[in-house]
C-alpha cells in the first residue's frame, strides 16, 4: 500500500513539473546521462521498478527478458535520434538541468550543437578494459579538452576489479589531468550475467575493491555509479575511509522495487553521507525517465528539503568543483 502511494506521488510530480517553466524551478543535476544513436529494434518501452519481480527462471526455457514494460506506468522509448534529443533537451529546459553524458561522441556534439546551453552538457569518456582505446589515446582524448570527466568505466562487466594493475594507466592519467572519474560498481539487473554479459561478476561490484586504487592514486577523485547497491555496508565503509568518494543513485533508482531504493538511499543518509550522494539517471532511451527518477527524491519522506536540494543539485557542483 504504501509503494502505491509513493508511485501515485512520483507520478502526480512528473504531470506537475510539466507545467512549470524553468526559471521556476530550482536546478537539477543529472550525472549519469549515456548517448547513442536509438536503434529501434532495440528501444523497448520500460516499466519503472520493475525489478521488483524477478521470476523463478530455468536455464533450459528461453532467456528472461532483461527489461519488463507490464507495470503500472510505462515508459515510452524513443523511435529516433531525433526524437530523443528534441525530447532531451526540452526535459533540460523544463527542469533546468545540466547532465554529465558518456558514450557516442557524435551524438554528444549533435546534442551540444542544438542546446542553447552547450556547457550545461557535460562529456564523459569512458573505458571497459584495456583492450579498447590505449592509455596513450586516452590521455590525447582528455587533453583536447572536450571531455571533462571519465566515465562509465565499466570493468565490473568484464569481470575486472578497479584495482586491477591492467588498467592503472588510466586511472594515473585521470589523476595526473585532475579528472574526476566514474566506475560503474553494483547493479545488473535479473541475470547480467546470464543475458547480456558473461563475464559480469556480482563481486566486481564491491565498493570496498576500490581501496588499494584510492590508496595508490590519493588524488583521484572518484565517484561510485549506483551507489555500490545492494553493499550498503561496504560502500559506507568505503566512504568512512575515503573522505573524497561520492556516489550516485542512477538506475538502481528506477528499476529495483521503490522501497528497496528508499531503504538505500535511506542508509546511506542516516551514515551521514547527505552531502556526498549525487542524482544520476543513466538516461538511455526513455524521454519521461528524467522525471520519474527526481519523482522518486522529491517523495523521500525520509529527506528535509535541503538533503533533496544536495541529491539534485549541490553536491554534484561541489563534487565537479563548479561551486567556486
Ligand atoms: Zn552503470
Amino acid at each position: 500500500m504504501k509503494k502505491i502511494l509513493v508511485f501515485g506521488a512520483a507520478v502526480l510530480f512528473s504531470l506537475s513539473s510539466l507545467a512549470q517553466t524553468s526559471t521556476q524551478r530550482a536546478p537539477i543535476f543529472d550525472v549519469h546521462v549515456h548517448a547513442s544513436k536509438i536503434n529501434p529494434n532495440f528501444a523497448n518501452d520500460m516499466s519503472p521498478w520493475f525489478l521488483s519481480n524477478m521470476p523463478g527462471a530455468d536455464p533450459n526455457e528461453p532467456m528472461p527478458k532483461f527489461l519488463s514494460s507490464d507495470g503500472a506506468i510505462t515508459l515510452k522509448a524513443a523511435k529516433s535520434d531525433k526524437e530523443f534529443q528534441d525530447e532531451l533537451l526540452a526535459t533540460m529546459k523544463r527542469l533546468n538541468m545540466t547532465i554529465v553524458v558518456s558514450g557516442d561522441a557524435s551524438v554528444i556534439r549533435a546534442w551540444k550543437k542544438a542546446s542553447p546551453n552547450p556547457e550545461r552538457i557535460i562529456p564523459s569518456i569512458g573505458f571497459s578494459d584495456n583492450k579498447g582505446i590505449s592509455v596513450k589515446a586516452f590521455e590525447d582524448s582528455l587533453k583536447t579538452g572536450f571531455y571533462k570527466v571519465v566515465g562509465e568505466i565499466g570493468l565490473q562487466y568484464q569481470g575486472i576489479s578497479p584495482s586491477d594493475p591492467s588498467v592503472d594507466g588510466y586511472f594515473e592519467v585521470a589523476e595526473r589531468l585532475n579528472v574526476p572519474v566514474a566506475i560503474h560498481m553494483g547493479t545488473g539487473g535479473n541475470g547480467m550475467a546470464n543475458l547480456t554479459a558473461p563475464k559480469y561478476r556480482a563481486s566486481m561490484g564491491n565498493p570496498l575493491l576500490l581501496e588499494d586504487l584510492l590508496a595508490k592514486h590519493p588524488k583521484l577523485k572518484v565517484w561510485v555509479m549506483h551507489a555500490g547497491y545492494p553493499m550498503i555496508d561496504e560502500m559506507v565503509a568505503l566512504m568512512g575511509a575515503n573522505a573524497y568518494v561520492y556516489v550516485d543513485v542512477a538506475g538502481m533508482i528506477w528499476s529495483y522495487p521503490l522501497e528497496e531504493i528508499h531503504a538505500y538511499i535511506k542508509r546511506l543518509v542516516q551514515a551521514g553521507f547527505g552531502k556526498r550522494v549525487m542524482y544520476g539517471t543513466d538516461h538511455m532511451v526513455w524521454p519521461k525517465l528524467m522525471e520519474t527518477s527526481i519523482g522518486v527524491i522529491e517523495n523521500a519522506q525520509y529527506l528535509s528539503h535541503d538533503q533533496k536540494r544536495d541529491i539534485l543539485y549541490n553536491n554534484a557542483m561541489r563534487f565537479f568543483r563548479l561551486d567556486k
